[in-house]
């Protein structure tokens, strides 16, 4: 048992709800749920109405009759996509109604399944929700992403704990790293959290530097050209109307793009990198003008030569984050097997695409201008960890002036 588990659980629906979506009276938050996750998801409903919702439904999958669909239904109802369904999600995208779903489903879900039929439910159900995630990426509303174990992800982090043992070891980890502790304060926590972010953001988008250079004694020597005109970001979101939310908890992150071609030199890996079940580790990349010419791992070094094979595009770095050595979730030691906690273990670089928003403008160019901009192209973003206790970032201005950005794996300011 986690011991004040009630309390804890009710400290992470208030902080899901009050921060991660930030509800404002009279809005219609939906809550994406499942069976399994009943006792949060009832607390998530109640802390929406706390915050003055006028109505919050629950909806609720569940796992078996998914698969059971998926094994016994009907062949045709897989390329129907039902006008009730398409209904609901335009009318929460006209309502601009807040959303709040969980990840830790069962990856295995599926597995045995015929892949014509899950094959045909993407291509009906794509078309008809792509309005509305397109809604949700750009922030035209409020969305938050919270955690929930489930048995086959909590034995996959915990190996040696089976059954409960191994799901109260899970809600542990995400307590701690959500910073909750069960004093009820964890909303105050947060607050405080993303204003420091932000100081830090906006510290950085004056300085504009004109590259980093990363260097530890694992023998990284990385210098990062960025982009004129990048912004950093980080922590919050906001809507076109002005409200600040927070898509990801927890975020330890404040990231921006690289000059596509301009990455020199060679860069060590911090933690092991896990891409479809398969583990990467101890590896290295050479870079020459932005291209990533060579690697080397000690394990798994075939399945890192193909992520790198998706397209060109992947050849060249798209994202720079910082996070902090002394992170909560650093802390653990715990690798989760899950991007929204472990990209935000360590400072860590992405080969692959760059969000637009990294650039001044970025959103509204084309992709062949977001490249000119200096911005990644690619289909995939993959992070990978870079960050060690004796990291050290320094950033250089325009006129060659050096500022520490990161001594010691941790802000300089
Ligand atoms: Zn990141
Ligand atoms: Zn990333």
């Amino acid at each position: 048992m986690v011991p004040n588990f009630e309390a804890k659980l009710q400290e992470y629906a208030h902080l899901l709800v009050e921060v991660g979506l930030n509800v404002q009276p009279g809005q219609t938050p939906s809550i994406e749920s499942n069976v399994e996750y009943v006792p949060l998801t009832r607390q998530c409903v109640a802390a929406c109405y706390d915050c003055g919702a006028r109505d919050v439904v629950a909806y609720y999958g569940d796992d078996f009759s998914t698969r059971e669909a998926f094994l016994r239904a009907d062949e045709a109802v897989f390329s129907e996509y039902p006008s009730y369904m398409k209904a609901r999600v335009d009318w929460y995208l006209e309502q601009k109604s807040p959303r709040l779903s969980f990840t830790g489903s069962n990856p295995e879900l599926l597995k045995g399944v015929d892949p014509a039929r899950i094959q045909a439910r993407r291509k009906v159900s794509g078309p008809a929700t792509k309005a509305y995630f397109d809604a949700m990426t750009a922030n035209r509303f409020q969305w938050c992403v919270g955690a929930h174990p489930t048995l086959v992800w909590a034995e996959k982090v915990f190996p040696g704990k089976r059954g409960d043992e191994a799901i109260d070891a899970l809600w542990d980890a995400i307590f701690s790293v959500c910073r909750i502790t069960g004093d009820g304060k964890a909303v105050e926590r947060w607050k405080a959290h993303a204003a420091a972010a932000k100081k830090r953001i906006e510290l950085l988008n004056s300085y504009q530097f004109a590259s980093l250079h990363y260097t530890n004694a694992l023998g990284t020597d990385l210098t990062v050209r960025l982009p004129d005109n990048h912004l950093w970001a980080g922590a919050t979101d906001h809507t076109p109307q002005g409200v600040e939310f927070l898509p990801n908890i927890p975020t330890e992150e404040i990231f921006t793009a690289p000059q596509w071609d301009g990455v020199d030199g060679r860069v060590y890996s911090a933690l092991p990198l896990a891409m479809d079940g398969n583990l990467i580790r101890n590896f290295y990349m050479d870079f020459k003008d932005g291209r990533i010419v060579d690697v080397h791992a000690e394990e798994g070094e075939e399945f890192l030569r193909r992520a790198l094979e998706v397209d060109e595009g992947a050849r060249y770095l798209g994202e720079v984050a910082l996070v902090p050595y002394d992170s909560p979730i650093r802390n653990t030691g715990i690798l989760f097997y899950n991007t929204l906690f472990d990209e935000n273990a360590s400072c860590h670089l992405a080969f692959g695409a760059a969000y637009p928003s990294c650039v001044k403008g970025g959103e509204d160019l084309s992709e062949a201008e977001q490249k000119a901009a200096g911005l990644n192209q690619s289909m995939t973003h993959v992070d990978f960890m870079v960050g060690t206790q004796d990291l050290s970032i320094v950033g250089a201005a325009h006129d060659g002036k050096e500022t520490p950005v990161f001594v010691n794996g941790n802000f300089a300011f």
